[in-house]
């Protein structure tokens, strides 16, 4: 695509390194709707990798609330407005009755750092625990807990790492006892170092760890396990939350409740908008000790973007339908990973699936350079998905939540006719 190359040359003369796309021939977007991308070449787009539109791109509901909002009043947040708390009041009712406060940020990294200074402050503590190939965010705390940031990235003094799940490696009955064990291994390793446990950190789909779904409740012992040692446990739901998994919330999937929960990313549907949520008592000291102000954290555009979204997210059902045609799509992905011996594994929850492409050995190699042609010839055929995990040879599907059963057919029988070719 000639015009896609020559914005490619113009932006990479103005904008930094570190802006990275998705493709290595970029797909360069002009317009979106629904499930749909235009490309500037003229040709639509399934986006099956996005979850920021998560009622859908350019969703007309968004469009009104934002301008009406725009037309009348915008500013920062030290006025007293109305929309801010009915959307509070509203967004608490999703959660467990524990979970009773909000404050609103930007970005789920200035969220997860808040939540991070916040539980360090109410423990007393400074040691974090995350997984191996965690992301969390971009900022300073935020990437100091981020190790999937690569080896020129300084992990903080205080983290400890814990190894990654491996579902596909590892019989069910030892996934959580494996996690527990590591965990143990973390809080020891951090005492040795004579450092108290403030929090562990972790994204309850796993997304960065090559999403790791089942079996669902391995999280509740390890929470018991923190707690016991002092420290909390914050739920990263930037990735799962908004029904992503077929529930309001991925921690619900583990029957557990957090002290601290940050979201991000789906809330307002593109327009920036992120906030942490948690127990009265986590934030106590915090909230009443230390000053913290976010100038346009929960500012009334962002608001109305994020009240319009809850809405059609129930008047739609589609914290449902996430899981209806999940389901439809995992059976899918499972009867294809049944007829090719090198798809070696299908994962997820709800509209967040994983099909692991390798080697059919005992260790099931990863193929990296087979999952970069398939999401290559999958995007020749119209559709977006991403080749990421820890080895890059997992095909991550993940879309806007109105995906439909019919969207679903299409990707599974163009998943099937690129695998038939790549594979043979
Ligand atoms: N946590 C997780 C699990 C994420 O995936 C991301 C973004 N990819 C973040 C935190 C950071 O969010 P943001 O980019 O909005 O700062």
């Amino acid at each position: 695509d000639p015009a896609a190359e020559q914005l490619l040359r113009r932006r990479d003369r103005v904008l930094g390194p570190s802006y990275r796309l998705f493709y290595r021939e970029p797909v360069a977007v002009e317009s979106a709707k629904g499930v749909w991308l235009r490309g500037m070449d003229g040709r639509d787009y399934l986006d099956a990798y996005n979850n920021v539109p998560a009622i859908g791109h350019s969703h007309p509901a968004v469009t009104a609330a934002v301008t009406a909002q725009l037309e009348r009043l915008n500013t920062h947040t030290r006025y007293l407005t109305e929309p801010v708390v009915d959307y509070a009041e509203r967004l608490l009712t999703k959660f467990p009755a524990p979970l009773e406060r909000v404050t609103f940020a930007c970005t789920g990294s200035e969220a997860i750092d808040l939540a991070i200074r916040t539980a360090r402050y109410q423990t007393g503590n400074t040691g974090l625990i995350v997984t191996e190939h965690a992301y969390h965010g971009t900022t300073l705390a935020a990437a100091e807990i981020s190790p999937s940031l690569g080896p020129n990235n300084p992990i903080g003094a205080h983290v400890a790492t814990i190894p990654s799940i491996d579902t596909a490696r590892t019989p069910a009955d030892q996934v959580g006892p494996r996690l527990l064990e590591s965990v143990r291994a973390a809080i020891q390793q951090l005492d040795a170092r004579g450092v108290g446990v403030a929090a562990i950190i972790l994204d309850s789909i796993f997304s960065s760890d090559g999403v790791q779904a089942e079996p669902a409740g391995f999280l509740a012992p390890v929470v018991d396990l923190v707690h016991e040692a002092g420290g909390l446990y914050i739920a990263d739901e930037v990735q799962p939350g908004f029904g992503r998994t077929g529930r309001w919330w991925g921690f619900e999937r583990h029957g557990i409740s957090p002290d601290l929960v940050v979201l991000g990313k789906p809330m307002g549907n593109g327009v920036p908008i992120s906030a942490l949520v948690g127990t009265v008592e986590a934030q106590q000291r915090f909230g009443s000790e230390v000053r913290y102000f976010n100038t346009f954290g929960g500012n009334p555009i962002s608001i109305a973007a994020a009240s319009a979204v809850l809405s059609v997210i129930e008047s739609d059902g589609l914290v449902e339908h996430a899981a209806v045609v999940g389901e439809r799509m995992r059976a899918g992905l499972a009867s294809i990973a049944a007829s090719y011996e090198r798809a070696t594994d299908v994962r997820g929850a709800g509209l967040f699936l994983a099909l692991d492409l390798g080697e059919p050995d005992a260790a099931l190699t990863p193929d990296p350079e087979l999952a970069a042609r398939v999401v290559n010839a999958m995007r020749e055929a119209g559709i977006l998905i991403s080749a990421s995990g820890p080895a890059a040879a997992t095909l991550k599907i993940r879309p806007p939540l109105p995906f439909s059963e019919e969207n679903a057919d299409f990707l599974l029988e163009t998943l099937d006719g690129v695998l038939a070719r790549e594979t043979r």
